[in-house]
């Protein structure tokens, strides 16, 4: 009988996290603060648990997974591996086709990876409370879940619209004993200044970043907790990609092409840096980015210094934005709305080692719709914008008659989604491209800094 599902035992969950800053080939551009001059590891104390900020700016090629964290991954790790054959007869590609299926965590995504390594860095240092951000639920329902078993109380700021939209990821995040606001909020200053001026705003993922960050910034008892961008974030998920490689060496294949949704970059960087190993040691992988072409970061955004927050608390990153008070479209349903990325995947985009594409909302649906009558699964609309990528490659195969490996990672499940797949059965959702003005508009908004 033919292999579905390619499984790894838990005793082969990785042992050690692989940071690509190691096979990079120019030193990542440094984080600066407010006077324009790379900050110290101690500028991020205040926030940040020393092991942590050690992972941040480490150059080390591996680091070791602490045998706590292995034990909470074998709750849902190994991760299984699986080959869409169905999906392929269903497009009638020569393409073989494998999925990295992250569903599988109690949370539903790949964030957990990260979220279990946070809080035990964080209890080890001595912090008894988390506080973080959320935009569609995902990161703050994986933080909830993490803190129980660390006996952290966790606050999480959740943008307002999801708020009100997401009541099921709300109630999960109750469930595992973590406190949810709706940002803004009146309780901190970024979020007070926010509301004066806009009364009725719905929301963003830098604004809820910001009220975060204040918060930990006021108490020693309490510290943030990203759930993207960081490189300390992208490290812990590499487990994805390290399991993966694992998985095509037991069938015997290997792909031609990874494809990951990216919003902040951490399943892209988690999925696809562990093939950029090989990549760097002389081996054909090409590793793609997939974005909303409403919040098109990589394909339009600009390559430049900028805020991880709206406000302007955090320290500037080297990274493409679309500038730190972008607001994302109302239409936009599919998530994927950070304003920047992770610093390390745009500099390795911005030196052509990586590629990046924008897919249109409704092309992610339809692929979302066509992967799960084909395999089952119902995908998080973030992961639909990599099913779509590979749909369209796949396709291509076919008219081309290329045999080619394709691979992407399944980053969650939609089940919490599925108001959004209404809206998309029913037609009320349209595509929209960001508006170039916008994006000029943005450049006169970034920080000036001298670079030298
Ligand atoms: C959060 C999330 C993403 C996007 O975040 P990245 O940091 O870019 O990985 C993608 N897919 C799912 C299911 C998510 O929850």
């Amino acid at each position: 009988m033919r292999t579905t599902k390619v499984l790894l035992e838990e005793s082969e969950i990785p042992t050690q996290w692989y940071n690509v800053v190691a096979d990079m080939p120019n030193p990542p551009a440094p984080p600066l603060g407010p006077d324009g001059q790379p900050i110290g590891p101690d500028a991020l104390a205040a926030i940040f648990p020393e092991a942590l900020i050690e992972q941040e700016v480490s150059g080390e090629r591996w680091i070791d997974i602490p045998d706590t964290v292995r034990e909470i991954y074998t709750l849902w790790r190994p991760s299984p591996l699986y080959r869409a054959h169905r999906l392929e007869q269903a497009l009638e590609t020569p393409a073989r086709i494998y999925y990295k299926y992250e569903g599988v965590s109690p949370a539903g995504s790949h964030k957990p990876n990260t979220a279990v390594a946070q809080a035990y860095y964080n209890k080890k240092a001595g912090i008894r409370r988390l506080t973080t951000e959320t935009g569609a639920g995902q990161w703050g329902s994986s933080l909830a879940l993490v803190g129980e078993m660390f006996g952290i109380d966790v606050r999480v700021y959740m943008v307002r619209v999801s708020y009100e939209q997401k009541p099921f990821r709300r109630s999960m995040m109750h469930t595992w004993g973590a406190e949810v606001l709706a940002s803004p909020s009146d309780q901190t200053e970024a979020g007070r200044r926010i509301l004066a001026e806009h009364p009725d705003s719905p929301g963003s993922l830098g604004i809820s970043i910001s009220e975060a960050v204040e918060e930990a910034a006021s108490r020693d008892d309490t510290n943030y907790a990203l759930g993207s961008v960081l490189n300390h974030v992208l490290l812990h998920q590499t487990v994805i990609g390290l399991e993966a490689k694992k998985q095509f060496d037991k069938v015997g294949d290997y792909p031609d092409v990874v494809f990951a949704p990216c919003g902040g970059g951490s399943n892209f960087g988690g999925a696809a840096f562990p093939f950029f190993a090989d990549k760097a040691a002389g081996r054909e992988v090409r590793l793609v980015a997939v974005e909303p072409s409403s919040c098109p970061t990589l394909t339009r955004g600009h390559y430049a210094y900028d805020f991880g927050d709206s406000v302007g608390l955090t320290p500037l990153l080297k990274m493409y934005t679309l500038g730190h008070d972008f607001v994302p479209p109302g239409i936009h349903a599919g998530g994927l709305r950070y304003h920047g990325d992770s610093a390390l995947v745009s500099q390795l985009y911005h030196e052509g080692l990586i590629e990046a594409v924008a897919v249109p909302q409704l092309a992610t649906f339809e692929a979302g719709v066509q992967f799960a009558r084909a395999e089952g699964i119902i995908p998080a609309p973030e992961s639909n914008h990599a099913i779509r990528a590979c749909i369209d490659e796949a396709l291509q195969c076919k008219e081309r008659g290329e045999a080619k490996t394709l691979f992407f990672n399944l980053s969650g499940h939609g089940h919490f989604d599925m108001a959004a797949y209404d809206r998309y059965f029913s037609k009320q959702l349209e595509d929209f491209e960001y508006p170039e003005e916008a994006i000029e508009e943005a450049l006169h908004h970034l920080p000036k800094v001298a670079e030298g």
